[in-house]
């Protein structure tokens, strides 16, 4: 027995000492013994259940601390006074760091009042003792992440109320839904989309695919892409594009698929394949467009290639692809054709006066008319602004024939044309040039034809508008092109070809009282070259502003001369002045440095100027008109009445003289309509105080019927032709002599 178990015998006897009484000491020793065994028992359970709370203890620090959720406990005055390493690694902080901090100090800007009213409510309310939400937190780098709180109230007897708040990182999920998102507004694309599985069995489709197919998703789901096959592509075409699908995992092309209701339609379709991670296939997707629409648009493309917007006839490209089609069959059918170049006389002064959009009303009328008239198989295009061409085929074989077959064309089209247009603002009277070259296929290029008609078409305008001329060699080496043109004018202004003639301005008893500077090129090989032939194309250019200048300097010149001689110090000098010139920012200074550097009265000086020349704009026209005439310099209105001569500006203008056109002064005794119109503007320009001249007065009996009705002045070839300066004076000369004898 060891000495414990003998003391402890003791102890129990003195305290107990019946037991001596009835129990042997064998006895008690006995049940020391069991007391014994029972104490030790007790002490190795006592131990046991202290081992197993220490591991239960460390497990919860494991399961706590190493949680895949974060956890933290923040106290009723909203610190976080218990952290795991979890949340302390969500929020990128050291724990150290986060224990007695605010937790709202964590709390995206975004959510901060939301995390306040949520924690108030929370620690009012007893019935909300639990909450989820989710939150955008900030990392202690200023990264955001998105979680997912859990919060949970705790009211502990005898402790301070507290917040167990778990927190799960879903910032992937997040970003995994926004993705979701726009793969599913992808999804349902203007495109048709449709998913199949690796066996290619329709898994989805989207509203597009049913929009273009007819078919819904419930229809095709779990069948077989080939539903839509229209039997237009062999199953070989078919063969390949699933090679080319195993091949490359793509495939695209334009294919005839059937719609639901039947239709077979054009679509453009792209598949590819789908691979998971490991590499095996998993999906098909294909896109389809429905390209029916598509081939609408290419028609309108075509249209819009091939045809004129506004009149809707053939255009350029158009009539030289038929005319080439028309060159071949000419060829092998031995059949003369006619190509007619249409310009429209004056038509740039419709559009300059009455608008763009009256301009384009007349042109309609103008290609309906043309239309009208021709045969079906022959073609009339619209070439650009008035520019008209028709196309007569098949004429005849004999030339003459063909010629005079297109000569009933043309006179038919002069009449038609000539009659009078109801436009918006009235009725209106145009007047066509045209332009012929016959054509029989052999060895003829059609540039060159259409350049043919074009010049014929201007040598029609230049002999009086309103008429027709037939191509011929002469006119082609009468009339360079334009660029040789361009060329020989420069070589004529640095040898000083052109010259001023001068054409007598006089009334009707044949007083002079000026004279109009007319230009002319002495062109060393053509001769004298008319304006006519030259200015137009000048004008296309800046040579036009140096020509200009030089006409006007030759002219003061002129006159200072002038000044000094009895006999002429009283002529007065018109100068024709482009729009290019006119248009110019330091026109009225240029005339101003001319008058200085010539010291001429500037009163002689006149300048003139068309109607649509001002009318292009007529607020700088009338300050430029203004500032030249504070200084004396005076200004006619050229060509007038072929305009559109609208009272309303013929006022505003300082204008000191009318030259009423030449085209009204030829008709009179011809066309009574015209004798009319002299009748009004020489009253008009009475009733304004304005001078009136009449131009182009050729006859004794249109110049009686000016004088008759009150037109005082007059030039034309009855009085003189523009001459050169010696000439001029010498008519002078003869005046006097006349007078004096
Ligand atoms: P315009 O200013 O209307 O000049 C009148 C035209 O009528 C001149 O033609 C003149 O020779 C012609 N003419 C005059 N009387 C008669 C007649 O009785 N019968 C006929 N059939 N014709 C007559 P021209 O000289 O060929 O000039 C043509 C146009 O060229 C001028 O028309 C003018 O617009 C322009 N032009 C002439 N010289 C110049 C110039 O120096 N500068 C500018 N910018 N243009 C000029
Ligand atoms: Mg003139
Ligand atoms: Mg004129």
């Amino acid at each position: 027995m060891s000495n414990s178990l003998r003391s402890s015998a003791e102890q129990q006897l003195s305290r107990n000492p019946r037991l001596l009484a009835v129990h042997s000491s064998e006895e008690i020793l006995h049940e020391l013994k069991v007391h014994q065994i029972e104490l030790e028992m007790q002490n190795e359970a006592l131990r046991q259940s202290q081992e197993a709370l220490e591991i239960s203890r460390d497990r919860y620090i494991d399961m706590y601390e190493f949680s895949p959720v974060g956890k933290v406990t923040i106290s009723e005055d909203g610190l976080i006074s218990e952290i795991n390493l979890k949340a302390s690694s969500l929020l990128g902080v050291d724990r150290a760091n986060l224990v007695h901090k605010r937790f709202s100090h964590f709390v995206a800007k975004s959510d901060v009042d939301r995390w306040h009213r949520l924690f108030l409510s929370i620690k009012q309310d007893s019935t909300l003792k639990e909450q989820h939400f989710e939150m955008s937190l900030v990392r202690g780098d200023g990264s955001a992440i998105d979680t997912h709180l859990h919060c949970l109230y705790r009211q502990i007897e005898n402790e301070a109320p507290l917040v167990r708040l778990t927190l799960v990182d879903i910032s992937k999920f997040k970003k995994a839904e926004t993705e979701l998102r726009i793969a599913a507004i992808a999804f349902d694309s203007q495109e048709g989309m449709m998913i199949t599985d690796a066996n290619a069995a329709i898994l989805r489709v989207n509203a597009s695919f049913t929009k273009i197919t007819g078919y819904t998703e419930e229809e095709v789901k779990g069948k077989s892409p080939s539903i839509l096959r229209s039997g237009r592509q062999t199953n070989q075409f078919y063969e390949q594009m699933w090679r080319g699908i195993h091949q490359t995992g793509y495939w695209e092309g334009e294919i005839w698929n059937k719609r639901k209701n039947g239709e077979i339609y054009p679509e453009h379709l792209t598949i590819s394949s789908v691979n998971c991670r490991k590499g095996n296939l998993t999906n098909y997707v294909a896109t389809l467009t429905d390209i029916t629409l598509s081939s609408a648009a290419a028609e309108e493309i075509k249209r819009l290639a091939f045809f004129d917007q506004l009149t809707g006839l053939p255009n350029r490209q158009l009539l030289m692809d038929r005319l080439l089609q028309a060159l071949a069959s000419s060829g092998r059918s031995g059949k003369v054709g006619g190509l007619l170049f249409i310009d429209l006389d004056n038509f740039k002064t419709i559009n300059d006066t009455l608008g763009h959009a009256i301009g384009d009303i007349l042109l309609k009328k103008v290609a309906d008319r043309l239309v009208a008239i021709v045969r079906q198989d022959d073609t009339v295009a619209r070439l650009g602004g008035d520019e008209f061409v028709v196309m007569l085929e098949n004429l005849s074989e004999s030339p003459i024939e063909a010629a005079t077959l297109t000569e009933a064309v043309t006179a038919k089209i002069l009449d038609v044309l000539n009659k009078p247009y109801l436009l918006a603002t009235g009725e209106y009277h145009s007047t066509p040039s045209i332009g012929v070259t016959m054509f029989n296929g052999k060895e003829q290029v059609m540039e060159e034809l259409l350049k043919q008609a074009d010049i014929a078409m201007y040598q029609a305008k230049k002999e009086g508008k309103n008429t027709v001329r037939f191509f011929d060699q002469l006119m082609q080496t009468s009339i360079t092109d334009r660029a040789a043109l361009n060329v020989d004018l420069r070589i004529a202004l640095e040898k000083c070809q052109f010259k001023l003639y001068y054409q007598l301005q006089a009334t009707h008893t044949g007083q002079p009282v000026g004279a109009e500077a007319l230009i002319r090129w002495e062109h060393p090989v053509r001769g004298l070259v008319t304006p006519l032939d030259f200015i137009p194309y000048a004008e296309e250019s800046s040579l036009i502003l140096v020509i200009g200048q030089w006409v006007l300097e030759t002219a003061c010149n002129q006159l200072k001369i002038w000044e000094g001689d009895p006999l002429t110090c009283d002529l007065q000098l018109a100068v024709n002045v482009s729009s290019r010139q006119f248009r110019q920012r330091n026109f009225v200074e240029q005339v101003l440095a001319v008058l200085n550097a010539t010291v001429i009265d500037p009163s002689k000086l006149k300048l003139e100027l068309t109607e649509s020349l001002v009318l292009e704009n007529v607020d700088d026209t009338i300050i430029k008109m203004n500032a030249l005439k504070e200084i004396g310099v005076r200004f006619s209105m050229d060509d007038f009445g072929t305009g559109f001569s609208s009272l309303a500006y013929l006022t505003q203008l300082p204008l000191s003289q009318i030259k009423i056109d030449q085209a009204f002064v030829r008709n009179i005794g011809v066309r009574k309509s015209d004798a009319v119109v002299i009748q009004t503007i020489i009253g008009m320009a009475k009733s304004l105080e304005i001078e009136v001249i009449a131009e182009g007065v050729e006859t004794e009996s249109q110049r009686a019927f000016l004088e008759q009705n009150d037109c005082p002045l007059c030039q034309g070839y009855l009085f003189s032709k523009p001459v050169a300066i010696e000439e001029f004076e010498a008519l002078m000369m003869n005046d006097t002599d006349r007078k004096q004898r």
